[in-house]
């Protein structure tokens, strides 16, 4: 553990839930992340409206203070509104031609990505031909070639005096005549929404049965970004965005509102000049970025890890079917210490407050040490089995662990009244406070 993790450990008190002004506390600051990051004013306003909601009254995790537990809920839900999950392009099988158009506004990316996407096919093993439809830019045809020669992908071109949709159309001709699998057609961009480039667009996309339009944005343009998406994706319909020059130090708040206003994902984002430079889209580490708190949620991240998972869905199921043994007694209490204390949680469960007191004592380190002396004075079956323990038996452990037989009742006592508090949990609570089910 590093320094910082253990100070926060040190500190952690559970707090049972978010109040109302843990809440508001923490937003500020997210507030003021996201609009540093370029997040348009509405939608931080309404994310974080939701993210309000959804936070106060929650459980606070075992280990998180509520400042933190209220980040990892607003992490959550960026993900959530960025897609949750990469996704890929879709690409017809075999030697089907999956035709994809690449639109946007000039300066964006285009050509420099359908260059990058076509080596990223042909690595997948497909056969990609680009078609240079960019009749208006001086050099982009150029431009096309070169970058093509580079990935080692034919170029089809027809110089700029033929019209855009005459071109594309003749390029699925030569793809379907020699094989390739895979047509990217560059078209042209302005350099702001205009009718003739829409227009262009639209008759591309009447005459050419294109399957995948991919619209390229700059990140650099932020809120533009988001309002250049929705355009595009009226005027024309999108399939999916590339989000290109992450490699600057935007903070790319634009991803975050793109999804939500198209619908449609961010499939792919560019981090460089370089031809290699395009990276699959992750929501996760999209969200970090754009909070700008990865510190924090590094930390989380290793809270939640902290508990053993399987272990503890493990021990659920023992405590659901009734096998909760001494040793696993032993476990959850050296888990509940680490976790910080009890009485938050079992003070909120019915009927529990009586045994609460006993638990917390059980706890008690010196108690823990002794009781610890006791179970390993049992047999491994007498451990797993208790209802074999008869006063002779309970003797010889007494003996054994060098206390009185009374410690060893009060021991048995108190495992079967844990025993019963386990089995009277809340299905929601995960069955045992801050395993399993606080993740
Ligand atoms: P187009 O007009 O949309 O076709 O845009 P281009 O492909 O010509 O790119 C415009 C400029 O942006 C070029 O100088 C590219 O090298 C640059 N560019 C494209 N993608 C990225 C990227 O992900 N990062 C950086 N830093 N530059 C990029
Ligand atoms: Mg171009």
């Amino acid at each position: 553990l590093s320094d910082k993790l253990q100070n926060v450990f040190k500190n952690l008190r559970s707090k049972g839930r978010l109040t109302e002004a843990d809440v508001k506390a923490a937003l500020k600051e997210v507030k003021m992340a996201l609009l540093e990051a370029d997040v348009n004013f509405k939608v931080v306003k309404q994310f974080i409206k939701a993210v309000q909601e959804r936070a106060i009254g929650q459980d606070v995790m075992n280990g998180l203070n509520p400042g933190q537990m209220v980040i990892k809920i607003v992490n959550e839900e960026m993900v959530a509104l960025m897609g949750n999950e990469t996704t890929e392009i879709a690409l017809k099988p075999g030697n089907e031609i999956t035709i994809i158009m690449m639109v946007g506004l000039q300066g964006a990316g285009k050509t420099t990505t359908t260059a990058k996407l076509a080596g990223l096919f042909k690595k997948k093993g497909r056969k990609p031909l680009l078609a240079a439809c960019d009749i208006y830019r001086p050099a982009a045809i150029q431009q096309l070639h070169i970058n093509g020669e580079k990935q080692g992908v034919e170029v089809f071109s027809m110089g700029d005096k033929n019209k855009p949709v005459d071109i594309a159309k003749a390029a699925v001709e030569h793809a379907s005549k020699n094989g390739y699998n895979t047509l990217i057609i560059d078209t042209a961009g302005r350099l702001h929404v205009d009718e003739s480039m829409m227009e262009e667009l639209q008759e591309l996309k009447k005459n050419i049965q294109i399957d995948q339009c991919i619209l390229v944005v700059d990140a650099m343009t932020g809120q533009d970004a988001v309002n250049v998406s929705e355009t595009f994706n009226e005027k024309i319909g999108i399939d999916g965005v590339i989000l290109t020059k992450l490699d600057g130090d935007t903070r790319g708040g634009a991803a975050l509102s793109i999804r939500s206003v198209t619908g449609r994902p961010i499939l792919y984002v560019g981090m460089g000049e370089k031809l290699t430079d395009l990276e699959q889209f992750y929501p996760d580490r999209m969200a970090s970025r754009i909070l700008g708190m990865g510190d924090v949620l590094t930390l989380i991240d290793k809270v939640s890890a902290e508990v053993d998972e399987e272990k503890a869905k493990a021990l659920e199921q023992k405590m659901k079917k009734a096998e909760f043994g001494f040793d696993d007694y032993l476990e959850s209490m050296a888990q509940m210490k680490k976790m910080g204390g009890l009485s938050s949680i079992l003070s909120m469960l019915p009927g529990v407050g009586s045994q609460m007191k006993q638990i917390e004592e059980a706890m008690d380190e010196k108690k823990m040490a002794q009781t610890e002396g006791i179970i390993l004075s049992m047999t491994p079956k007498e451990r797993s089995n208790p209802s074999i323990l008869n006063p002779s038996r309970k003797r010889r452990i007494a003996q054994g662990a060098g206390v009185d037989i009374s410690e060893v009742n009060r021991l048995v006592k108190q495992f079967e009244q844990m025993r019963k508090v386990m089995k009277s949990m809340p299905k929601n609570m995960g069955g045992f406070p801050g395993l399993g089910g606080s993740k």
